[in-house]
């Protein structure tokens, strides 16, 4: 459900204002997965909101759980579009993983999601919606989630003002009351986006997919660098540092012979400068259809060094969930079938909301 347009219609409909606190607690507390299920509200109003506003539109449509703890939530959208989130474990922390758009149009050559072409952005319901989905799964093995990441399918920035809500509505101590600098956003570079959460008043924390450290490689890699190269992204990073003091988290995905060398690792500690606002974190390569590679290990420590020695922090980022398909780049391996179903279908009436 959208959190805003229940509020709205509680209002509208003349209810008293505690209802409000009782519904996002059913919602993001108790992990309420229909309206009547929240046994606080008299009957005639859950079915007032049941026709209205459904507290949960996204149909779980299988759900998988890999030998390190990973789980992979698969979900569909009411009118049949599939969507991937995951939760990670680290340490002590349960990192939720949601999706932005079900598909993405950025078509970033290693990345299984690029390969299946946009479906549609998702609403601020359907992206928050994704977290309180692997809440509960979490909940049934007595984890709590702690953190979100905006990295699953799709890219954020084109779909800023639902990514927002979803921010505002999980950071919300009336909501799920994660902490801002719980929550990240990770762009493949959509500069307006950057300029926007420039002047967002909420710290959520911004991470950005570089993988290369110049616009001829890069656009090999990842096509959108035609419409905002190098130049143009790191002036937007710079303006976001400037105004916010927060750092950057940089990706950058370690393919074999093509972006690892130590002269890139030299030419990306160029780019990134050493006054400490980035921090890189350096990926592994997860397989997908692409005719990629991971990094053998020492080329990666190779690179981590040439990075260190030119004063850029950076760290290795172990992959989660890969043997059920939920590591990063690899959401959708199964989701793409389906997409192209959908739209086969496109002209086809919306489904019933399923339970
Ligand atoms: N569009 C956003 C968020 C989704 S992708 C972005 O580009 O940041 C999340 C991260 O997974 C990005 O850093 C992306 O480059 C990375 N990724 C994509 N495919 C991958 C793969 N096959 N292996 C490892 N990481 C991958």
């Amino acid at each position: 459900m959208d959190l805003n347009r229940v509020n709205a219609l509680l209002a509208d409909w003349g209810e008293p204002a505690y209802r409000r606190r009782q519904v996002a607690d059913a919602a993001y507390r108790g992990l309420a997965a229909s309206w009547d299920d929240v046994s606080v509200l008299p009957r005639a109003l859950r079915a007032r909101l049941a026709e209205a506003e459904p507290l949960a539109q996204l149909e779980v449509t299988g759900v998988q759980r890999a030998a390190d703890g990973t789980i992979k939530a698969g979900l569909r959208t009411r009118d049949g579009f599939p969507v991937e989130a995951v939760a990670m474990r680290h340490r002590n922390r349960r990192t939720v993983c949601v999706s932005s758009q079900s598909g993405c149009p950025l078509a970033c050559t290693f990345c299984a999601t690029g390969a299946m072409g946009l479906g549609r952005n998702l609403s601020a319901g359907e992206i928050s919606e994704q977290v309180v989905a692997l809440a509960r799964l979490l909940r049934e093995q007595g984890e709590r989630a702690s953190n979100v990441v905006m990295m699953g399918m799709g890219e954020p920035f084109l779909n800023y003002d639902a990514v927002l809500a979803a921010c505002r509505t999980l950071n919300d101590p009336g909501g799920f009351g994660l902490g801002a600098r719980q929550i990240a956003i990770s762009t493949a570079g959509w500069v307006p986006g950057i300029e926007r959460l420039t002047t967002e008043p909420m710290q959520v924390k911004l991470a950005l997919s570089l993988h290369a450290p110049n616009d001829e490689l890069r656009t090999t890699l990842m096509p959108v660098t035609r419409r905002f190269p190098l130049a143009r992204v790191m002036a937007a990073c710079r303006s976001y540092r400037e105004a916010t003091r927060r750092r950057i988290f940089v990706e950058y995905l370690l393919l074999d012979g093509v972006n690892d060398s130590d002269q890139l690792a030299g030419e990306l500690a160029g780019l990134l400068g050493r006054d400490g606002g980035f921090h890189v974190n350096l990926i592994a390569y997860n397989p997908t259809a692409s005719e990629y590679r991971a990094s053998p290990p020492q080329r990666v420590a190779a690179f981590a060094a040439q990075l260190a020695r030119r004063g850029i922090p950076a760290s290795y980022r172990r992959s989660h969930g890969q043997d059920i398909d939920a590591a990063c780049g690899q959401l959708a391996v199964s989701g793409a079938a389906e997409l192209r179903r959908r739209r086969r279908r496109r002209t086809a009436p919306v489904p019933p909301v399923s339970r």
